[in-house]
């Protein structure tokens, strides 16, 4: 019996029964867990780290599970897995009065008294509120939370009926809303856990979000802050057992519209101007290439609905969304005006449709994305790429003109975040052809292309295992060795997740 499983003998399993949904990570191929820990409670998480420091065990984080670099994938490690942490602890006004949250609530109950004591209290002011919740809670619980006060935590992403805050916090995840909010790690006040060596680390804090310069990257997850700690250091240094969150109000209007476009470069001039045309008020800017489109139509069949009268033919759309705080301006004729009068466009290019149709579209690409990879029978090579906005519709246009010409038998799927600059880029095989024969030289290409437009290769879904080679050999040396220094500080054994980056050979 293990040192792990004599001290944590409730919270420890090496059942194979136990350890298979663990092995199975949301992309790629299953792993090997040597077992599984359990914490119930976030000083547990210390004494496990403290004890796989003195018995050399190691661990692999795993949350809500739908990360996609293969971070929580174990190959030969116990998976500690913080899904028992998923408890709300506290609300605080900006004034400082707080309202703590029942233990063992469901999110719904927890809303509804948390709802029942702002009233009480006179319905206060909620700007510049706070909540403090453990590292496990998913983002859609939170957000079930923080609804009947009008307030929202607002991380967009297909994944977030699972996804954990605290991963995202960890993982500086982005999403469709990133132009308007930024990353996670820009929602967080601050977070509190565990070093790898065990050892509480204090409250960790980033900066808020700020929409950089055209010129500069908006997103880049190969970029780790060691100043800021546990925050967007993806599980390198430590545990997030504990965050402060800001909490953001549900806009009072929010109207939307599909447009089509000539090029990717028309698209980012849209974007230009609807910023130009609202400030701070464009919500998200997200586009889909005409194959995702496709393949969204092809898997819903008749349920689809084009939001136009009839297909406009275009090689790509975008999803212009706007808000306001405003419960009495017109914000549809707004849109309406910039579109028609400012953008010069007929009716008949103008998608729209209720907002949670245009969102479902969007939301159906993954999905498309598996059932065509399974149909076509050649597997599938995912990308997270961004470069500076300024150029990302040039970007994508060369790479689009470029794999289309080297790689003709390669299927792209191209969507993703272009408010902030962000592509997710699908290349799948055929059985003739699977996508493996040509991974090396895809790969390369993709990344190359990437880079020369000062882009990056990860933009945020993190570096894991999966990113670790293009790490080591993009990173420049000070870089690479200030997150060495940083990880033989905190974790001088490489307990957690030491693969991720390269860990395990850039220790040696
Ligand atoms: C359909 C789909 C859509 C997605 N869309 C987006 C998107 O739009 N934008 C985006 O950014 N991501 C997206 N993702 C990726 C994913 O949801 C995020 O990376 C998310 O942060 C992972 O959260 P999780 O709780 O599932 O983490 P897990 O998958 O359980 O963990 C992954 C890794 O995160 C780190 N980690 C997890 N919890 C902690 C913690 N408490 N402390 C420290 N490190 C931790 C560890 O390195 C861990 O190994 C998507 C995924 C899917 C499946």
């Amino acid at each position: 019996m293990s040192t792990l499983q004599q001290r944590f003998p409730n919270h420890y399993s090496d059942a194979p029964a136990r350890l298979q949904a663990y092995e199975i990570p949301e992309r790629g191929e299953p792993g090997k867990a040597a077992g599984l820990l359990l914490p119930a409670s976030e000083s547990e998480v210390g004494e496990m780290l403290r004890t796989a420091n003195e018995t050399g065990a190691r661990l692999v984080i795993s949350s809500g599970r739908t990360g996609l670099v293969e971070a929580q994938r174990p190959e030969g490690e116990i998976v500690l897995s913080l899904e028992k942490l998923q408890q709300p602890l506290s609300f605080s006004l900006a004034d400082g009065r707080s309202f703590d949250f029942e233990t063992g609530l469901a999110p719904e109950a927890h809303g509804d008294a948390l709802a029942a004591w702002w009233r009480d209290a006179g319905k206060p002011s909620v700007d510049g509120a706070s909540i403090l919740v453990e590292g496990a809670m998913a983002v859609d619980a939170l957000n079930q939370i923080l609804a009947p006060i009008d307030l929202m935590f607002p991380m967009e992403m297909g994944s977030s009926s699972a996804a954990t805050v605290g991963a995202c916090v960890a993982n500086a995840s982005a999403g469709a809303n990133a132009v308007c909010y930024g990353t996670a790690t820009h929602m967080c006040l601050s977070a509190s856990g565990y070093w790898g060596n065990g050892e509480p680390s204090g409250n960790c804090t980033a900066t808020r979000w700020r929409l950089p310069s055209p010129d500069a990257l908006a997103i880049d997850s190969a970029s780790v802050n060691t100043d800021w700690g546990l925050i967007g250091s993806q599980g390198a240094f430590g545990v997030i057992t504990q965050l402060r969150l800001r909490t953001y109000p549900v806009p009072m209007q929010r109207e939307a519209a599909m447009l089509p476009v000539a090029d990717m470069p028309a698209a980012m001039r849209i974007l230009g101007a609807a910023r130009a045309a609202f400030p701070g008020e464009v919500e998200e800017f997200e586009f889909i290439g005409r194959s995702a489109l496709e393949l969204v139509r092809g898997l819903r069949g008749d349920a689809f609905r084009w939001p136009f009268e009839t297909d406009p033919g275009a090689p790509y759309f975008v999803l212009l969304q706007l808000k306001t705080p405003d419960p009495n301006i017109d914000l549809a004729a707004r849109l309406y005006e910039f579109l028609a009068g400012e953008l010069d466009l007929q009716d008949e290019l103008i998608g729209y449709a209720p907002l949670p149709v245009l969102k479902a579209i969007r939301h159906s690409i993954t999905e498309a994305s598996n059932h065509r990879m399974r149909a076509l029978g050649g597997g599938r090579l995912s990308f997270d790429t961004a470069t500076p906005v300024a150029v990302f519709g040039d970007y994508l246009a060369g790479l689009q003109a470029q794999l289309e010409a080297d790689f003709p038998q390669v299927e792209w799927i191209a969507f993703g975040h272009a408010g902030v600059g962000g592509a997710h880029l699908h290349l799948l095989g055929t059985r003739e052809s699977p996508v493996k024969a040509s991974a090396a030289a895809l790969i390369r290409r993709v990344i190359d292309v990437t880079l020369a437009h000062g882009g990056t290769f990860s933009a945020e879904h993190g570096i894991g295992p999966k990113w670790a080679e293009e790490y080591a050999a993009h990173t420049t040396p000070e870089t690479l060795e200030g997150l060495l220094a940083q990880k033989r500080r905190l974790d001088p054994n490489n307990v957690l997740n030491p693969r991720s980056f390269g860990f395990d050979r850039l220790l040696k």
